[in-house]
């Protein structure tokens, strides 16, 4: 089997994305998605990529990633290009599977699990397609169902009760961000916290944090606890706004309601800053989807500066990379958490990761992603039961785009031969 062409296609209604497919002589077609930054993901697959990609053997999947990597590293490309190369792999992996006949899971050495555990990121389905910059939480023109981001802060307990009953058990909010960001940044667009909050004109930046605005910012935790108990784990995202103090005081306030995770509170830029909050603090640290490769994650694990290790597989360097790093976090007995609030392959990657590396606790995905964008986008999509996910049964990936995506108003296909 050889590969004949590679391929790329940008939809405008998802600007952050870049859908990537590998063609093969076989009839075979791996898919994958990555996010941010399509076009500049989108040269480097068709630069450079396609020369050392098509005419080979798309099962040497170890060999291509390695010659890719040599490239990037070469070049200090640790942004787009590995994101382009993380895609290429899932897509490697996809057609390994289908030419094997098996679910990916399968050809990883097997499941060690029947389903893995999700959550709901409680983010509506504009949030991380905004139009211009991915700036903002796509809140401005809430409509409509799933709008979780506005419920978080406005019904926390109406949101929780109803995940509760669709089977979740596990929810992430982010109510901190809102005091720091600078105004007039678009990061500061207010309807995005209506009706809790004021705008913060006097945002530090990360900086520092009031005592009122903490207070206030505890207001949806309060109100989960009051009406899930602890029926519903807690995780709460930081987006990697803060710094040491301001992060050091938002985790000792949430100690009381004993969150499942503080999600990049910091930027994992720094690992011994991280170190020092997880030794100041006694709720669970998780980093960091802003990781990529083994390199990057080697001195995470060495000072353990985290308790739970977040992957996300179209960034970090793909399911061969991913499945290394799950077993580097396993030797220091840290449990990884695969990452997707982007696209539907990215979302079955991580499925498959889960469900073969022994420490996984959960998958992490949006409900408004999977019931009002991934359906526009994709065949099939990953059965959900009682807050799981269960295995899929089909060969590769599981889930294929849809036929009709390329013909799209304004689809950019780019394709190399
Ligand atoms: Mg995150």
């Amino acid at each position: 089997m050889k590969i004949t062409r590679l391929e790329t296609i940008y939809l405008p209604d998802y600007p952050s994305i870049l859908f990537v497919a590998v063609h093969t002589d076989a009839g075979l077609v791996g898919y994958a998605d990555t996010c941010y930054m399509p076009d500049a993901v989108a040269g480097f697959i068709h630069q450079f990529a396609a020369p050392m990609l098509v005419g080979h053997d798309p099962l040497a999947i170890e060999l291509h990633w390695r010659r890719l990597y040599e490239v990037i590293a070469h070049i200090v490309g640790k942004g787009a290009e590995l994101r382009a190369l993380s895609a290429l792999d899932v897509c490697l992996w996809d057609i390994l599977g289908q030419a094997a006949n098996m679910p990916v899971w399968q050809v990883l050495g097997g499941a060690v699990r029947d389903r893995i555990r999700t959550y709901n990121t409680c983010g509506g389905p504009n949030y991380g397609r905004a139009a211009k910059g991915s700036v903002g939480y796509g809140t401005l023109d809430a409509h409509g169902k799933y709008e979780d981001l506005i419920a978080f802060m406005e019904r926390p307990d109406e949101l929780a009760f109803e995940l509760l009953s669709e089977g979740f058990t596990g929810m992430k909010l982010w109510p901190f961000d809102y005091v720091a960001h600078y105004p007039g940044t678009g990061w500061d667009n207010w309807r995005s916290f209506r009706g809790m909050f004021e705008p913060n004109l006097r945002s530090l930046g990360g900086h520092d944090i009031s005592a009122a605005d903490l207070n206030r910012a505890l207001v949806p935790f309060r109100k989960i606890r009051e009406v899930a108990g602890d029926r519903m784990e807690i995780m709460v995202e930081g987006h990697g706004l803060w710094s040491l103090p301001a992060a050091l005081k938002i985790a000792r306030a949430l100690e009381e309601f004993q969150p499942a995770w503080l999600e990049d509170l910091m930027r994992a830029d720094d690992i011994d800053a991280l170190a020092e909050l997880r030794r100041g603090t006694t709720c669970p640290i998780l980093a960091s989807e802003y990781l990529a490769t083994r390199y990057e994650y080697k001195p995470l694990l060495e000072k353990q500066a985290a308790d739970i290790v977040m992957i996300d597989p179209t960034w970090a360097g793909g399911i061969t990379e991913c499945k290394k790093v799950c077993a580097m976090a396993e030797v220091y007995k840290r449990p990884v958490a695969m990452h997707d609030c982007t696209g539907p392959f990215t979302l079955y990657a991580g499925i498959h990761l889960a469900l073969n590396a022994p420490n996984a606790i959960y998958q992490e995905s949006v409900r408004a992603y999977m019931r009002v964008n991934y359906p526009d986008l994709v065949t099939e999509l990953p059965v959900m039961e009682a807050g799981h996910f269960l295995a899929p049964t089909k060969p590769g990936l599981g889930t294929t785009l849809l036929p009709d995506v390329r013909t799209r108003e304004g689809a950019v296909v780019r394709e190399s031969r």
